[in-house]
């Protein structure tokens, strides 16, 4: 078995993008830049922002953070959206979800400027992304197969099994594995999935991304298989100083004897969704700059 380090590869791409900002400052250009919006302050969304400002300053970008209290109006966001969409020293931006309850999220995120979408959520992305056109592939799907890639996981014609049809995580990481150059074979469940465990036995490369601690056990895991973990549940855990832990949707210790190839969480597919989320920007930069 050996373990996917998405920690170290993210580190080690992070340098390399790092490298190429500072020839570009070198030259006398600017640094691309990066902004959050950051609605409330539910404790996820701090982490996940403020890992992505941390993941800006090693990549040599700028950050800004904008924020607003859980009450601003979607009116008000969509100014703020628009405005961020006509400013040219803005290369990309992302509004962290979820958002509260009373703006709706597929509003706000098809006001994002598709050439500004560096989360690659906006319709336009998605669509392109699914006919294999240039443009901002999402997050964690484009994450996870950077990691097959950089593992030499093979793909072409395997059985890649994802659990779970989210907008962010099994529609998109479907599209991508069944592109050419990928070329795996693609199934993809959910809730209603019949023989769910014989399903996930036939893969070569199970995707676990349900937000279920632990769900996928050692028994529906084929022997050689890769396991790749998205999951992240925080899970109550008194012996943490903030009172929880991060758990994945794979029951690690079990299920990681039979692997060829297994992420684990935190510090598997979590910092290469920043990562993507870091490459999306410098190819928005670059094409602002050409
Ligand atoms: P989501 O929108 O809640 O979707 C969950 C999917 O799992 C749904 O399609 C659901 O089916 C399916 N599902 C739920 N229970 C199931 C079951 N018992 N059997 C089969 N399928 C089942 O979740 P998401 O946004 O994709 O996130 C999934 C997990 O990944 C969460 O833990 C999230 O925190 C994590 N995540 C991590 C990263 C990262 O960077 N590491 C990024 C994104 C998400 P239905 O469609 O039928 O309801």
């Amino acid at each position: 078995m050996e373990l996917i380090d998405g920690k170290a590869t993210s580190a080690k791409i992070k340098a390399e993008i790092a490298e190429q900002v500072a020839r570009f400052t070198a030259e006398g250009k600017r640094a691309p830049h990066l902004v959050a919006i950051l609605v409330g302050h539910d404790g996820g969304s701090e982490t996940y922002v403020a890992n992505k400002v941390k993941a800006c300053e090693a990549c040599g970008f700028k950050s800004t953070v904008i924020r607003r209290e859980a009450d601003v109006t979607e009116d008000e966001l969509l100014r703020l959206i628009d405005e961020l969409n006509r400013d040219k020293n803005v290369d990309g931006f992302i509004v962290q979800l979820p958002l509260p309850r009373h703006i709706d999220e597929q509003r706000v995120t098809e006001a994002i400027l598709p050439s500004k979408d560096v989360d690659g959520f906006h319709p336009v992305n998605v669509g392109r992304q699914s006919i294999g056109l240039p443009c901002f592939h999402s997050a964690t799907p484009a994450g996870i197969v950077e990691l097959l890639k950089r593992y030499n996981v093979p793909t072409r014609g395997k059985n890649c099994v994802i659990i779970g049809r989210s907008n962010i995580v099994g529609k998109p990481l479907a599209a991508l594995m069944m592109q050419k150059g990928i070329d795996a074979t693609v199934t993809v469940c959910h809730s209603a999935t019949d023989n769910l465990k014989e399903v996930c036995h036939n893969a070569d490369i199970l995707v676990a991304a349900l937000g279920r601690p632990e769900f996928v056990t050692a028994d529906m895991v084929k022997d050689g298989a890769t396991v790749i973990d998205v999951g992240t549940t925080r899970v109550p855990d008194a012996t943490r100083k903030s009172g929880f832990r991060l758990c994945g949707d794979v029951d690690f210790k079990n299920v990681s004897p039979k692997c060829s190839f297994i992420t684990p969480v935190p510090g598997g597919v979590g910092p290469m969704t920043i990562v993507s989320l870091m490459q999306n920007t410098l190819q928005a930069y670059l094409s602002n700059n050409k």
